[in-house]
């Protein structure tokens, strides 16, 4: 699949998960054998080539940022919601439109100076994003770069993610 044709699968959901919210269904697109390759393939080849390893956030950074990490000949580490994890974890909390969330890793899960690509699927308001960088930065390693499948812009996410020092953030569509 070339030209970005993966893109037609990613389809909108009105009113998902609330009223008024337009949700980017991307199960079209990696249910899809040759929608998915291309996906992976497009996130794969746009990134830095120096990178150590992949962080990827719980649920739907998994799916992406697995497969990335193996095309790049790097690991893959988890971020995951609280309770999850069963080593010793480092946690951060932030903030949601209602409430907080907290996302945890595991202490020993980044070489000291790793250097460290996230993967998630969507930026929204780059709430996710920002928290998960916080934890790479803690366990001393360095973010090199950013790279999701699809950027809502309205929600000014980059912006957000600029104004925390994260600059290098790469949007396939
Ligand atoms: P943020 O923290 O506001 O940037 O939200 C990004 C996180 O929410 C990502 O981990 C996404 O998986 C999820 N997310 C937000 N909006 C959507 C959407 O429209 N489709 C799929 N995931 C979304």
């Amino acid at each position: 699949m070339n030209n970005q044709a993966w893109i037609d699968l990613i389809r909108d959901i009105p009113d998902f998960p609330t009223p008024g919210v337009v949700f980017k269904d991307i199960t079209p697109l990696i249910g899809s054998p040759g929608g998915f390759a291309a996906v992976v393939h497009d996130l794969a080849t746009k990134v830095p080539a120096d990178i150590d390893v992949v962080v990827g956030m719980e649920a739907r950074g998994f799916i992406f940022g697995a497969p990335v990490a193996l095309s790049l000949g790097t690991g893959f580490v988890p971020v995951r919601k609280p309770g999850k994890l069963p080593g010793e974890v480092i946690t951060t909390e932030y903030e949601l439109e209602y409430g907080t969330n907290s996302l945890s890793v595991h202490r020993d899960a980044i070489p000291d100076g790793s250097r460290v690509l996230i993967v998630d699927d969507v930026l929204a308001t780059g709430g996710t994003i920002a928290a998960t960088a916080r934890l790479i930065k803690e366990l001393g390693a360095t973010l090199v770069a950013v790279a999701v499948v699809l950027e809502l812009d309205f929600l000014k996410g980059r912006q957000f993610l600029s104004e925390q020092g994260i600059e290098d953030v790469i949007a396939l569509t």
